[in-house]
């Protein structure tokens, strides 16, 4: 016999909020997993782009640097050549010196002059007419370089304020030959303040950085020109140690700058032939602006996202809530009788079907009860449909008191009800019906003077017997038992 509960709805909702959790949850979990990666990875990738710049400028600035500081040794390469092959002119009056000086200034576009400083400090300019008569310059460490046997040669001094031109420069010197009269040091100063205009149209905007830096760790240069920093030693800091006081070359992030409260991306580089380490930096700030725009807008979007899912999991939820509980309401209409409250006749037929399944597979007893209310007419006629009412109900419910859980009772329409007795021989099943008679006859129905008695007729299902005849064996029984004079019960007993 096929099973026909196949159809029944089901009370689970929690499987179908379940699925709705694990949608939403699944989702949510994409997107922000996709966010993550998405924002991981594009900060990754602006970095090491970067980096690339970084590393492309900084070998830019260290060719400048380099040619700038070699034009300069150069040039000073030059004059003391000029001195030592021509011993006993006064190079500040021999026009010949005069001329190749300002040969050299003008194809130095002006960036790098000539000066002589005499053995005891006074500075001397070319053409010399004396315009530097009262300057003294014994106290600078270019001059005094000259003079000590560890640094004498090619010096790259600290930047100084001229005395002259009241400009920040960085001189560099080298001792004079011998036959220079009164001349012991040649000197070349780099202006700061052209080296600016250079190096300010090449470094990154707007906080990004070019410094030049001795390998002492003095601060040579700088732009954004920064004159309290000029002259200053980092050597003492850990970043120095750890980077450009360590290695030729490198790359690195710093921690936040005491100055301005940035950290920077820096490239760096020693300068070849020179006691010079050239550094470019980029504010990571600003590196990553277009990212923390980029990914504030899509952490925006899927916020926006998620909300929406939730809301709609919300939606879809309560949606599926009421039409669950509209389909039970519709379920619970289509098999339970509107009067008594007890399962109707569709739903007592599949109960009938699985209790045989059931009896059948496990050999178990089952008896089915016709009940029918007797002179039932009688009562609708004498007191009233709405007394006939009541007193169904209160049967029905007399009936379901009887019987047990795995039983079942239903209407069949009418006055007549069918209990499905589960496990239970014939023997047992009359002695209940009779205890269920007895109840119902012991009744009290309000409008009703009289007690109202109830007939049965009993039927056990015989195996591979169908619901159809066994319902009909029942109900054979009955009418024997209406036949006999009601309020009795009567047991088929036919094998
Ligand atoms: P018997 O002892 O032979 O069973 O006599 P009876 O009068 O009970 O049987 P009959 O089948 O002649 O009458 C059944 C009556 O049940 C007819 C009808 O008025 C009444 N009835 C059927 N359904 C309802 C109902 O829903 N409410 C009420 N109040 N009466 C009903
Ligand atoms: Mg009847
Ligand atoms: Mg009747």
């Amino acid at each position: 016999m096929q099973r026909r509960t196949d159809w029944l709805i089901e009370p689970t909702p929690g499987v179908n909020h379940r699925l709705v959790y694990g949608l939403v949850g699944g989702l949510l979990l994409c997107l922000w997993g996709f966010v993550g990666f998405w924002s991981w990875w594009e900060r990754s990738s602006t970095l090491a782009a970067n980096e690339k710049v970084l590393r492309q400028l900084n070998t830019a600035v260290h060719e400048q640097t380099r040619n700038l500081f070699k034009e300069a040794q150069t040039a000073l390469t030059i004059a003391s050549l000029w001195m030592a092959e021509h011993p006993g002119q006064d190079p500040g009056q021999a026009p010949g010196f005069i001329r190749l000086v300002d040969n050299l200034r003008q194809s130095s576009d002006k960036l790098i002059d000539i000066r002589m400083v005499t053995r005891d400090g006074t500075l001397r300019y070319v053409p010399d007419r004396g315009q530097t008569k009262r300057i003294n310059v014994a106290d600078r460490d270019y001059f005094q370089a000259q003079f000590n046997e560890k640094t004498r040669g090619l010096y790259v001094a600290q930047p100084v304020v001229s005395r002259v031109t009241g400009k920040l420069g960085i001189p560099i010197s080298i001792p004079a030959p011998p036959g220079g009269g009164d001349v012991a040091v040649l000197f070349a100063a780099i202006e700061l303040d052209r080296l600016a205009k250079t190096f300010e149209a090449e470094r990154i905007q707007p906080h990004g950085t070019i410094a030049v830096l001795r390998t002492d760790g003095v601060f040579m240069f700088r732009s954004p020109m920064d004159e309290t920093i000029i002259g200053s030693s980092i050597a003492h800091t850990p970043m120095w140690r750890q980077h450009m006081g360590g290695s030729p070359s490198g790359y690195y992030h710093s921690e936040r700058s005491p100055v301005d409260g940035r950290s920077r991306a820096v490239a760096y580089a020693r300068v070849q032939d020179y006691p010079l380490v050239v550094a470019v930096t980029a504010s990571i700030d600003d590196l990553l602006a277009s990212w923390r725009l980029h990914t504030g807008l899509l952490v925006l979007g899927a916020l926006l996202i998620s909300c929406l899912s939730v809301l709609l999991g919300s939606i879809l939820l309560r949606t599926m809530d009421k039409e669950q509980q509209a389909r039970q309401e519709l379920q619970r209409l289509m098999l339970t009788d509107p009067l008594t409250g007890i399962g109707n006749r569709r739903l007592l037929e599949l109960r009938l079907d699985d209790e045989i399944l059931r009896a059948q597979r496990y050999h178990r007893a089952l008896t089915a009860v016709y009940f029918d209310l007797d002179h039932f007419k009688q009562v609708n006629d004498d007191h009233g449909h709405d007394v006939g009412d009541t007193t169904l109900r209160l049967v029905a419910e007399s009936l379901t008191k009887q019987i047990r859980h795995s039983d079942h009772v239903g209407r069949l329409g009418g006055e007549e009800f069918v209990v499905l007795l589960t496990e239970t021989g014939l023997d047992a099943a009359v002695m209940l019906v009779e205890r269920m008679r007895a109840a119902v006859a012991a009744l009290t129905i309000p409008g009703l003077p009289r007690p109202i008695t109830i007939s049965a007729g009993l039927a056990q299902w015989r195996p591979g017997e169908s619901a159809e005849a066994l319902l009909r064996r029942a109900d054979q029984a009955l009418y024997r038992a209406k036949a006999s004079g009601r309020d009795s019960t009567y047991a088929d007993l036919s094998a």
